[in-house]
């Protein structure tokens, strides 16, 4: 694959994976080659709000699907949280409402699971287990003080059988119950670009974001002050982009175009 002049300029890559290298379960066509020619250029990572798998679940399930990845390229947004709650507030005692992505990267990054009524953090994800029980054990929790940070708050997520409730569905909950977060760390937070770019070891300046949600993806690379690319086998639409003013760096029909150069034009 030749590798295109447009890209040239960066020395690192922040990859979203639905509707970028993934639809639904399968990879997009010439998307394993695609990410390989990228990193002929610099690192990579994967950027995803999915909080349901750790960095190194993540990588296997997509080394199943057939996308050769190492754990270290993917950062996920249980990964974005932990990080997040040790830099800010050191090892924490948290419970959590989530699948095990939450529960092993807290792990990894020291902060101590502890039963809702002794918990200083509430962490928060997409819960397919999530039930009337444990939306009681959260409100006990915030009521004695909990604080709440919310991996993400995607209304919905894409699986091969349509839309199911997203990590935003959870957040509704405990909204519903007079509980906002205090902090969402998943796209568009800041939060999750600067994890990024930590990973890649490259300045924002230096890094090009690519991804097809021009909310998410693209507005929160350039808060950052990241370069985007907003390719088209996703969500978002060209019309989008005039429709919402969110105006990408560059615009391509997909992931193998752009790396291969086939530019549609500069947003
Ligand atoms: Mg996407």
């Amino acid at each position: 694959m030749a590798l295109a002049s447009p890209l040239l300029r960066y020395r690192g890559f922040v990859l979203d994976i639905d509707g970028v290298l993934l639809r639904g379960r399968t990879p997009l066509p010439g998307a394993a080659a695609a990410l390989a020619a990228l990193r002929q250029l610099g690192p990579v990572v994967l950027l995803t709000n999915n909080s349901t798998k750790s960095r190194r679940g993540a990588a296997s399930r997509l080394r199943e699907l057939g996308l050769p990845v190492e754990a270290e390229e993917l950062v996920p947004s249980s990964y974005v949280a932990a990080r997040y709650l040790r830099e800010e507030h050191g090892p924490v005692r948290f419970w959590y409402l989530g699948e095990e992505g939450i529960a092993e990267e807290m792990a990894l990054a020291g902060h101590g699971p502890v039963p809702p009524e002794e918990a200083d953090w509430l962490v928060v994800g997409m819960d397919r287990g999530l039930t009337y029980a444990k939306l009681a054990q959260a409100l006990g929790a915030l009521l004695r003080g909990a604080r709440l940070l919310a991996t993400n708050r995607d209304p919905t997520y894409p699986t091969e059988d349509g839309l199911v409730p997203g990590g935003g569905a959870v957040v509704g909950a405990l909204e519903g119950m007079g509980f906002p977060p205090e902090v969402v760390v998943g796209k568009p937070s800041p939060i999750a670009f600067r994890a990024a770019l930590a990973a890649l070891g490259v300045r924002p300046e230096e890094a090009l974001m690519i991804g097809d949600r021009l909310e998410t993806d693209i507005a929160g690379a350039q808060g950052v002050g990241m370069d985007t690319a907003f390719v088209l086998t996703g969500i978002s639409t060209l019309a989008d982009v005039e429709r919402t003013g969110i105006r990408p760096t560059w615009v391509a029909t997909d992931l193998v175009a752009l790396v291969g150069g086939e530019v549609l034009r500069r947003g």
